[in-house]
């Protein structure tokens, strides 16, 4: 046997199928499982080399990389000097531990990151033991039969077998960009690569058609594996408001810095402090002031939307949708799938003169077909078989039992088909053995039918169709229509899918067919009506939206009637008015721009129109997520500010172009990922809206001091430990926010709405003033008791801690009171860190040494009762505020 090595010198392309097999030594009709476990040892998974991680100490060592951290160390290193030992140490102490929260932040974000890329691993399918099945592709294994159709990335190199209309855009490999047709042939053996049209090569995309072959290199082995080891990579935690926050941070530091010195300058020369207290004083209010862990925590706060996102089977593959999804405003849907749940089940069958009825439910072959209305059933049956054989025959799937279970192999609408055969007592498998294909042509969302050319045991050669009915009825005569209208517009005002089938007789000795052979000639065999029911929570998801200011189109390939039929059934909006794609062509962008939010059902759409849609909403101000699953759908997933992809029926197209991929291809995971998404939003504010005023108001207390020249009401490391402290607990907390109850009952945000807001601000400005009033009030209450200075500055200390806590239940509603049980009993993130700040604050204030090192002393048990009368009353004073400023609706977000 070969070593792996040497299946690279072998030139596949210039070998028939046959010597192919022998040198895998495996046979053509797919591999079994001891075959797959023995070339699975040989080969090892198909799968690229992972590019190394940044190794934990760099990772570590990159967060001291930061202008403030060099100030800070420059200050320990000056307090070091001049013998301020204690100040130089906690110094550290802050750079320490804010390095060791953000390293630990950003690896579990990583973390985060990466488990979920491994959800939406790409699959591929492939034929095993005679089975058609969907795996992961690294399991792919040379030897084994894949099979490759539009919209997908090949998943290994493969010798094609049968290849039909088979376009593959190779551009990754030669930087053709042209897609390059493929066939099956034998080539020669000095073809060049890309010349090679017998093979399809791993990482390339298919464009169009279908094929099948035999993987003969994976994972390294493969032509993009031996030229490029590291295609993949993790993704940045990077998004534009977290870029926003960065750059804001990064120009406040320059500015406490000039703040601070101006003020150093002044301490030293108007109030003549001791140069080094002042220095040191004004360092850690520097340090104090500087918001430098918001954006790890706002990195911290995403990566944990991602993961609450994940659990409900969105999955985000570009970050900055987090962000983009709280604010969406229109939300465009396919039908099939996303609304509805794509378990087609035949009902309706229309032959020329009769319509016949199928019972049974779902893919299990048992009922029967009964004629509707009155008629002779033989007659009935009898006009409906070469329709139900047409249906077996221009059909790619199959129905598998697993279990109690019936499943498809394939699509759902041709796997309802096989089922409707074995009702009607035809063997489908039996069909197909007597009828011989010997060529196809596959079905597109662009032409909208499907066509096979079979040839059955007596010689007799046929042209089977079945497709869209419009797209049938352009290849028949027009008298051919009669009635057959009408037929489907009833069966479309029940919700019922319209599928038309028809056949046309070729030449005995017609090998193949082309879309001419289908142009014309082709005589309508009937119709079948399908259904398939609303997804019941699509409906429950849709009233969300309609309560969340989000509007809700449904854009679909399927008939008008149909899709209107089943946008009523899920109430999409009060009278859904319906619009063609043809429509859509007789409109310029500005008139379509003029109707586009009137409008909720786009039917008979393709890609294109997709395009102009999303293009002339966003041109209205919206913000659009909209969904898709074929080849041609990147372009409009591309443009739509959140492009969603179905994680079941999509192609690798598709998943790469969106930014956001659905597990369950459901409707009700897109808004579910809207509720976290505005749930991330709202905590990013949160937290803000917390750190912020909180460094504000130490920071003024400090200054006013040094001001007006009374004594500093906290100590330099008073003021590192605090930041130290809060930095530790309180600081992360809101990340892990649960949803605030009515999250969804509020308007999108507008687009572009700074994050600053105007509450924001106002906010920090009330609540600087308020902390520092506060403290700096039990400051000179205490001194005036003639406790002297390092009690009143432990009363400082504490009281700021305490407002802190207050503060932080304040915010944690923002559009509602904070005044609820819900409200008082928080969430176990909470209670830990508070749990955590009071045991550090005790030690603080009663621990010997500790009082050695922050100059902190023990307080009484009524200055403990005053600390938090003091916290309460600044949180009734703050939610009457919060209450006030919703009465007055002075800002326009907390009413929206
Ligand atoms: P949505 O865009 O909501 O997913 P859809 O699945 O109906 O809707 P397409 O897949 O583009 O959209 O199908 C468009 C039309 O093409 C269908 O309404 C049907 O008439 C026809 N069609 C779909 N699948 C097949 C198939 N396998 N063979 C033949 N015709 C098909």
């Amino acid at each position: 046997m070969s070593a792996p090595i040497d299946l690279e010198e072998v030139c596949w392309h210039a070998l028939p199928s046959s010597e192919i097999a022998k040198i895998l030594d495996v046979d053509l009709t797919g591999l079994s499982p001891s075959e797959v476990g023995r070339q699975a040892t040989r080969f090892g998974p198909n799968a690229l080399p992972k590019s190394p991680r940044r190794s934990p100490l760099l990772r570590f060592l990159a967060q001291f990389n930061n202008t403030l951290i060099y100030v800070l160390i420059a200050g320990a290193l000056a307090a070091a000097l001049l013998d301020h030992m204690i100040d130089a140490a906690v110094i550290v102490a802050v750079v320490i531990v804010n390095a060791v929260i953000g390293h630990i932040q950003e690896g579990k974000a990583e973390q985060a990151l990466e488990a979920i890329q491994q959800m939406i691993a790409p699959k591929a399918s492939v034929v095993r033991s005679g089975i058609r099945q969907t795996i992961p592709v690294s399991e792919i294994v040379p030897g084994d039969l894949v099979l490759i159709e539009a919209g997908d990335r090949v998943p290994a190199d493969l010798r094609l077998l049968h290849a039909r209309r088979l376009l593959i855009d190779e551009a990754l490999l030669t930087g053709e960009s042209v897609a390059a047709e493929k066939q099956e042939a034998v080539l020669p053996e000095e073809t060049v690569l890309a010349d090679r049209r017998n093979m399809a090569f791993s990482g390339t995309l298919v464009a169009a058609g279908q094929a099948n072959g035999i993987a003969v290199a994976t994972g390294p082995h493969t032509q993009i594996g031996r030229i490029s080891e590291l295609i993949q990579s993790v993704e940045a935690m990077v998004t534009p408001l977290l870029k926003q926050i960065d750059q804001f941070a990064r120009r406040f530091t320059w500015f406490v810095l000039a703040g601070g010195l101006a003020l150093f300058a002044f301490a030293v020369l108007v109030r003549g402090y001791d140069w080094i207290d002042a220095l040191i004083a004004v360092v850690a209010l520097a340090v104090g002031i500087v918001p430098e862990g918001l954006p790890a925590v706002i990195t911290i706060t995403l990566a944990i939307g991602v993961r609450r996102m994940a659990s409900r089977n969105a999955v985000i593959r570009k970050l900055p949708a987090v962000e983009t999804l709280g604010a969406t405003s229109v939300i465009c849907s396919d039908k099939t799938g996303t609304l509805t749940r794509n378990e087609m089940t035949a009902r309706r069958i229309i032959s020329a003169r009769h319509t016949m009825i199928a019972s049974g439910s779902g893919y299990i072959p048992e009922g029967h077909l009964q004629i509707a209305g009155t008629g002779d059933q033989a007659d009935a049956m009898a006009a409906s078989m070469p329709l139900i054989r047409c249906g077996i025959l221009c059909n790619d799937a199959s129905l598998r039992k697993v279990g109690e279970d019936w499943r498809v192999e394939g699509d759902p609408m041709e796997g309802a088909l096989f089922a409707l055969a074995m009702k009607a007592a035809v063997d489908p498998e039996l069909e197909r053995t007597e009828w011989e294909r010997l060529d196809e042509i596959p079905f597109d969302a662009a032409h909208r039918f499907m066509a096979t050319l079979c040839r059955g045991s007596d010689g007799a050669t046929a042209l089977l169709v079945k497709g869209a009915p419009e797209a049938l009825f352009a290849m028949t005569s027009p008298d051919d229509i009669g009635d057959w209208e009408r037929a489907i517009a009833e069966a479309g005002n029940e919700g019922e899918r319209v599928l038309a089938f028809g056949a046309k007789p070729m030449p005995s000795d017609a090998e193949r067919i082309s879309f001419d052979d289908v142009m014309a000639g082709v005589r309508l065999l009937g119709l079948v009506g399908f259904i398939d029911p609303p997804r019941l929570e699509a409906k429950e998801a849709i009233a969300e939206c309609r309560s969340a200011g989000i509007a809700v189109k449904m854009i679909t390939g399927d008939h008008a009637a149909t899709a209107l039929a089943i946008a009523r059934q899920l109430e999409l909006a009060d009278d859904p008015q319906a619009m063609t794609g043809l429509d859509i062509e007789k409109l310029s962008d500005e008139e379509l721009e003029r109707i586009v939010a009137r409008i909720s059902v786009f039917a008979r759409t393709s890609p294109e129109h997709k395009l102009r849609i999303v293009r002339a909403l966003q041109a209205q101000g919206q913000i659009v997520a909209m969904t898709g699953d074929g080849v041609n759908d990147a372009p409009s997933l591309k443009q739509a500010d959140v492009g969603v992809a179905m994680g079941i029926k999509g192609t690798e197209a598709s998943k790469e172009a969106a930014s956001m991929v659905l597990l369950d291809d459901n409707f009700a995971s897109i808004v579910s990922a809207v509720r976290e998404g505005r749930t991330v939003y709202d905590n990013i504010r949160k937290v803000i809206s917390w750190e912020i005023p909180t460094n504000g108001g130490e920071t003024l207390a400090v200054v006013l001091a040094i001001l007006l020249g009374f004594a500093l009401p906290m100590s330099a490391t008073q003021i590192l430990w605090v930041n130290l402290i809060l930095a530790a607990t309180l600081g992360l907390v809101l990340a892990f926010e649960p949803t605030e109850p009515g999250v969804m009952q509020r308007r999108p945000r507008k687009r572009g709405a700074p994050l600053l807001s105007p509450f924001l601000l106002w906010r920090v400005v009330l609540v600087s003033v308020l902390f520092a009033a506060v403290t700096l009030g039990l400051f000179f209450h205490t001194l005036d008791q003639g406790r002297g200075l390092e009690v009143a500055r432990t009363m400082v200390v504490n009281m700021f801690i305490v407002a802190e806590i207050f503060y932080l239940f304040n915010v944690r509603y923002l559009h509602m009171t904070s005044l609820t049980w819900r409200g008082a009993l928080g969430t176990p993130a909470v209670l830990i860190a508070i749990a955590i700040l009071l045991l550090g604050q005790a030690l603080f204030t009663y621990a010997p040494f500790m009082n050695a090192i922050f100059g902190s002393r023990p307080l009484t048990v009524d200055d403990l009762a005053l600390l938090v009368l003091a916290g309460a009353a600044l949180m009734l004073l703050l939610e009457g505020e919060k209450h006030l400023m919703r009465r007055l609706g002075w800002f326009k977000e907390l009413n929206d």
